[in-house]
């Protein structure tokens, strides 16, 4: 039952999100015809991420070989100032993870890991963003997912992690909303 509620949130979401003609700016870029992609390897600098993000996918998925597989994380231009990290798709069907350096250099771990499982949300789980936040009986509002379009920050994410990562890669949010003392819906 959760998950026809889950699928209908989708389809009203997705109509919604038709139907309104908001300015999207979005961090999940699709590359026009020419554009060839930038990198063919990762930056050692986020080997512990992906390894990070390819054992939650393991356990979350069950899937026992799941990895990132060809998608180069490197700094790089995200190409719009309000992005720190961008997921770059091109009409080859290739795609990579573009972070921005200086804001990487001063966020913490717990920030770094919620932006880049962002972006390897859209990149490798093709995840689309979800903006919705629940209100607390204590009036703090948190984010749903991981894939909100502003990221969760590195407070929210340490404290509800592995909930977040449960609603990443389930897109189930019913451990992070009773560990927030909300109802579930059934
Ligand atoms: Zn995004």
């Amino acid at each position: 039952m959760t998950k026809n509620i889950l699928s209908l949130f989708v389809i009203v979401f997705a109509l919604s999100g038709c139907g309104i003609p908001l300015p999207l700016q979005k961090d999940l870029v699709v590359k026009d015809i020419n554009a060839v992609r930038q990198f063919t390897t990762t930056n050692s600098v986020f080997n512990s991420y992906v390894a990070a993000f390819e054992q939650y996918g393991k356990v979350h998925t069950g899937d026992g070989r799941f990895s990132v597989g060809d998608i180069p994380i490197n700094f790089g231009d995200t190409e719009n100032e309000n992005f720190q990290g961008v997921c770059f798709e091109y009409p080859d069907g290739t795609k990579e993870v573009i972070i921005r350096e200086s804001w990487w250099n001063g966020a913490s771990e717990e920030y770094r890991e919620s932006l880049l499982f962002h972006e390897l949300g859209h990149c490798r789980l093709d995840r689309d963003h979800i903006d919705d936040a629940v209100m607390t009986s204590s009036n703090r509002s948190y984010k749903i997912s991981l894939m909100s379009s502003i990221i969760v920050g590195p407070g929210d994410y340490s404290q509800y992690k592995s909930e977040y990562l449960t609603e990443l890669f389930s897109q189930n949010t019913d451990e992070l909303l009773l560990s927030l003392g909300l109802a579930v819906s059934q």
